[in-house]
Parts: C-alpha cells; structure tokens; sequence
C-alpha cells in the first residue's frame, strides 16, 4: 500500500470494541466523514484526510512504517505489536477502550502468586506481552498461543491457567476462571507515525492532533458557575474538583459577594453542590463544555 500524495491517513479499527468511539473521536475533532462505496477507506470531506479502517493488529504497523500518520488502538495491541523495528510514539491516552490483560486461573491449580506458573502452560492471545511478563518475574512457563475463545484452554486440558483481557471479569467467572495477576492495563491510545507527512500536510496533521486533545480533555469536564460569600471563596476553590485557579468576578451591588467560574477536569457530582452550598455557595449552574484548547 502507498501513502496517497496530498492526503493525510489515520488508521482505525474496522469494526470491534474500539471502531465507533475512534470514529466519533475523528468526528468530535471536525472531520466531516463519508462513507463511500470503498469499505477500507472513508474520505474526510472538508480536509485532505482519508480514514483507512483495517484490523486493529494492523495499526501499529501501519503507523510505524508511515502508510498511515496517525492511528488509535489499544495500548495491549501496540505493546504486543513491539519486535525490535519502527515503532509509532504514543501521543496521548483517549479514556476509552479501558481493559486490563490478567493472568487468570482454575480452582484446581494451587496458587500462591506468579512462581505457581513454573513449568506450567498458559494460553494467550498476547505472548510477547506475556512472555516479558514471566521473564521480569523470573518465571519460566511454556506458552500457547491462541486467536481466540482463550478462557475454554484450561476446560479441555490445553492450558493450566490463561493470560486474557478483563474488563467486567464476567466471561472469566462464566467459565471457572479467577483473575490472579496484572499484565497490563490498557486505554485506547493516539499513535503518530515516526515517518513525517509530506511538508504540506504537516500543519494539519498537527492541528488535528491538538484538537483530538481537545476533545479528550473537554470530556467529563464541567463550566460551574456559582455565587459565593467573598469570605468563603478559599473552602469554594478547595470542593471544585479538578479546577484550576477560577474567574472571580464583582457582582453590581453587593461588596460581600463573587461570581466564581471555574473548569471542572472531573465529574461534578450531587454531593459537590450540596457541599458547596453548605459554606454559603448559591445560584450554582453546571454546564456541559462542548470544544477546548
Ligand atoms: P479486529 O478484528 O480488529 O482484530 P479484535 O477481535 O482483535 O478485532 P476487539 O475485540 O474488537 O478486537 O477489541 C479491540 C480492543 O478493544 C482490544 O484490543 C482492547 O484494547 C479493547 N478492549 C476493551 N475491552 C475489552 C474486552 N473486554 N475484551 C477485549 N478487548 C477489549
Ligand atoms: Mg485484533
């Protein structure tokens, strides 16, 4: 495959866990997205940026060797992906796609931490990750590598315990299975290819990356705006959560009493209200913060 002259890629997962939330991630940042009747590659409409959607295994690859310019897939994918060659730089974490690759076992192995695996077999979609997993514990255990359905190894004897990723733990429980150790825990991750875009192009894929982080940044972050006793603007700051220093501003007429606004960086909760309003706090509004930079 050849990079296309005048037109900047990013690579997505196809379809699975991580396809709609990359594509509203595009979305969130202005790309206008069209789907044509080429299922590999959706054009973007209002910039020079096609969207190339390939397994996630790909991805890492097809950042690091320059065919795509940026990329979003699961940190487990990237790690698993390292051999030694190119590798894409990670730019930012996205808060989506959260899962966690343990080392999980059956009632009938006798555990007691990560040397009970010495000598054992564990199935695993992810045996580089796995192997520098057992080498940094000192342990030596034979690895089988599976595509998928890693959970059924232990019940049919290919495996004594398996290496898989979490996120409820309910297919584990479903099949016997109880979590012991953790690998790895994985986000869906920005990557950027170490390969520059052409000279032309280099402007926008930087704008596009820093209004990808815009939209990370901007979300579960609240605009609160409230009324407070100037004598108790000190307690105020301390309750908002996640807020930098805040606006304060006179209000016409009153001497005792701010405006304050502030940007929340985490979740605004019914208890933050109650305990802001019980150091004087009133007319407290929480709004949602739509872009950032
Ligand atoms: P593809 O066809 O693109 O290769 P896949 O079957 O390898 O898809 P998915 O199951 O769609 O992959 O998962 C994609 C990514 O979603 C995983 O690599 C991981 O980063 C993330 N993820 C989040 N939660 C889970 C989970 N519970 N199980 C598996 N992956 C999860
Ligand atoms: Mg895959």
């Amino acid at each position: 495959m050849s990079t296309v002259q005048g037109r900047l890629r990013i690579a997505i997962q196809k379809s699975g866990r991580l396809a709609e939330r990359s594509l509203d991630l595009v979305r969130d940042a202005g790309l206008r997205v069209v789907k044509g009747n080429n299922d590999l590659l959706y054009r973007v409409e209002n910039y020079p940026i096609d969207l190339l959607r390939v397994r996630d295994d790909d991805i890492p690859t097809f950042v690091a060797d320059g065919v795509c310019d940026l990329g979003i897939v699961g940190e487990n994918v990237l790690e698993e992906g390292r051999n030694g060659g190119p590798v894409a730089e990670v730019l930012m974490p996205l808060s989506f796609g959260r899962c966690t690759l343990k080392i999980a076992v059956p009632p009938t192995l006798d555990y007691d931490g990560p040397r009970s695996l010495e000598g054992r077999r564990i199935a695993t979609s992810y045996p580089r990750v796995l192997r520098r997993y057992l080498d940094d514990h000192g342990v030596k255990a034979d690895i089988i590598t599976m595509r998928g359905a890693v959970e059924v190894a232990p019940r049919l004897k290919l495996a004594h315990a398996i290496c898989d990723l979490v996120s409820t733990g309910a297919t584990l429980e479903a099949n016997g299975l109880a979590a012991r150790e953790t690998v790895l825990d994985s986000q869906a991750v920005l990557i950027r290819s170490p390969v520059a875009p052409e000279p032309a192009l280099a402007e926008l894929l930087d704008s596009i990356v820093e209004r990808m982080a815009g939209v990370v940044a901007s979300q579960g972050a609240k605009y609160v705006m409230l009324n407070a006793p100037r004598s108790a603007l000190e307690q105020i700051t301390a309750i908002l959560p996640g807020a930098g220093a805040p606006t304060v501003m006179p209000l016409s007429g009153r001497d005792d009493a701010v405006a304050v606004h502030a940007v929340c960086q985490e979740a605004v909760f019914w208890e933050t209200l109650e305990r802001l309003k019980a150091v004087g706090a009133s007319a407290i509004l929480v709004l949602p913060i739509e872009k950032m930079m």
